[in-house]
């Protein structure tokens, strides 16, 4: 299968995660794209989803807060092989104190060839890419 091939690949699940730097940029993005991302089975860790929720009124499941292990429910959703793409706009300027869950999460997203986009630019054009399986 080529690269393209592989891009117009059709998923179901895709999770969200914003740190708290990037969270408007998230919703912006969410809702630049909310036509889009309401075929799919959407995902959240707690702060940013439940905002995607109030705020983009997207249907998404949300799960524990990052740093209290949304981060790492994610990254069991992908070695279960139960997620197909990551979105998550990981904040540049800051120190966190769930830093090792993050690093987690893109390790897991990595070693399971996950489509992950870690930037607006990036989550745009991959999205653009996928279409909803079904
Ligand atoms: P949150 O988690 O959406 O619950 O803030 C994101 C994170 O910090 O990983």
């Amino acid at each position: 299968m080529t690269v393209d091939a592989e891009l117009e690949e059709r998923i179901t699940r895709i999770a969200l995660v914003a740190h708290d730097q990037m969270k408007d940029r998230m919703i912006d993005w969410a809702k630049a794209h909310a036509d889009v991302l309401s075929k799919f089975e959407l995902f959240g860790t707690g702060t940013t989803g439940g905002r995607i929720a109030n705020e983009v009124k997207l249907r998404i499941t949300p799960l524990k807060s990052g740093p209290l292990g949304g981060d790492a429910q994610i990254g069991a959703m992908i070695a279960e092989g139960k997620l197909d793409m990551l979105i998550f706009f990981i904040d540049p300027m800051s120190a966190l104190p769930h830093d090792v869950d993050v690093k987690s999460l893109l390790r897991l997203a990595t070693l399971y060839n996950t489509i992950l986009a870690i930037n607006e630019a990036t989550a745009s054009r991959v999205l653009n890419h996928v279409r909803p399986a079904g």
